[in-house]
């Protein structure tokens, strides 16, 4: 499957150096005109490699450590009771492996302490990837400030995020989302994912207000009477740049918002149910019209880090029909606009990295 106007190509074929995608067509014509080794897939679907809009790989070491479905709360308490960030750098790269084994070819990892070591992981397996240094505290920016580690990688490049409206100073939200566009990177942010985040956000008020503020990490937004959504864009925190992350409690007008500002969004729905913070209303946001593409999270609040498995919950669960075309996109295509990646990854095409995934055969049937 490739992007364009012929979604589906039937004896697919495609030519490559082992890095790049050199051509691509049909075998019954590409194989007069190539030589080399030829790998037979049989009768399978190909689509080019999964993009994982986001996940937390520093979190790797925590699998089944964290309480499921007892609210946002309930889960950071039980997620802080956990050594965090002692990187466990063989874990990152068990679960750098299974992505790849998986299909996914390219990722937006969120790191609050360990960005440039989980930045290395990802380069010496070969995931693509952003490898995103979280803001978080209320700390103002110092002038002339670096968000991220300023080195190169040869798969992917470090960025900057915010963690949230409630969690990170306006200041230095805004600081990142200008430090992010000078680089041309996108900015990922966590936003409206749950209950906790609005009542903060609205008044400062609740008990998750108070465990930040004695964390010292409870940013300057209560009071203000104001939805996140409408928060985040009167920071001008909201523009095409932006990866808006779960959008769980989005009504119509912050959607026509997001919509208005070109903001993309990226669902987590297998995180937002472990946590027990109800789901986004996809329907709305798909009809909207908005770019969407699909995270997994991190491990400490999903049972894997499938892009396959987050894509047929979505699928299982939907209220409306998608096409192939539109169900595969969330994964590849609108994902690689979304992270202005687009010239390398999200379709099989000359000139584009040379990742593909098969699919599974059980979703092969809910997608066909
Ligand atoms: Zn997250």
């Amino acid at each position: 499957m490739t992007s364009g106007e012929n979604p589906v190509i039937e004896d697919f074929a495609l030519i490559h150096d082992g890095n790049c995608i050199l051509e691509t067509g049909t075998w019954s014509v590409l194989k007069n005109t190539f030589s080399g080794d030829v790998q037979d897939l049989g009768e399978v679907t190909i689509v080019p490699g999964l993009i994982n809009a986001h996940v937390h790989l520093e979190l790797s070491h925590l699998k089944g450590r964290t309480v499921q479905r007892k609210g946002f709360t309930n889960w950071i308490k039980s997620l802080l009771s956990n050594p965090l960030y002692d990187l466990d750098s063989e874990a990152v790269s068990e679960a750098v492996q299974q992505m790849r084994d998986n299909g996914t070819a390219f990722c937006v990892d969120i790191s609050t302490r360990n960005c440039a070591q989980v930045a290395s992981i990802m380069d010496k397996l070969g995931m693509g990837f952003y490898a995103c240094c979280e803001a978080i505290g209320t700390q103002q920016p110092k002038e002339g400030a670096k968000f991220f580690p300023q080195k190169e990688f040869t798969y992917g490049r470090a960025a900057g995020s915010g963690h949230s409206l409630y969690s990170t100073g306006s200041e230095l939200l805004q600081a990142v989302k200008i430090a992010n566009d000078a680089a041309g990177l996108p900015y990922p942010i966590h936003l409206a994912e749950n209950a906790e985040e609005d009542e903060i956000v609205a008044q400062g008020t609740g008990e998750f207000a108070e465990m930040l503020k004695g964390a010292g990490l409870l940013a300057d937004c209560g009071r203000k009477g104001l939805r996140p959504v409408e928060y985040a864009d009167q920071l001008g925190l909201l523009d095409e740049s932006t990866l808006a992350v779960h959008c769980v409690r989005v009504n119509e007008g912050d959607i026509s918002t997001l919509a208005e500002r070109k903001v993309n969004v990226c669902l987590c729905p297998r995180s937002n149910t472990y946590i027990g913070e109800g789901r986004a209303p996809w329907e709305m946001i798909l009809k909207s019209g908005i770019n969407t593409c699909l995270g997994t999270d991190s491990i400490a609040s999903n049972h894997d880090l499938s892009m396959w498995n987050e894509l047929e919950y979505l699928l299982e669960n939907i209220n409306i029909s998608m096409s192939p075309a539109e169900a595969l996109a969330l994964v590849t295509g609108n994902s690689a606009k979304a992270l202005k990646i687009d010239a390398s990854y999200g379709s099989l095409e000359k000139g584009k990295r040379a990742v593909y995934a098969t699919v599974p055969a059980h979703l092969e049937d809910l997608l066909f």
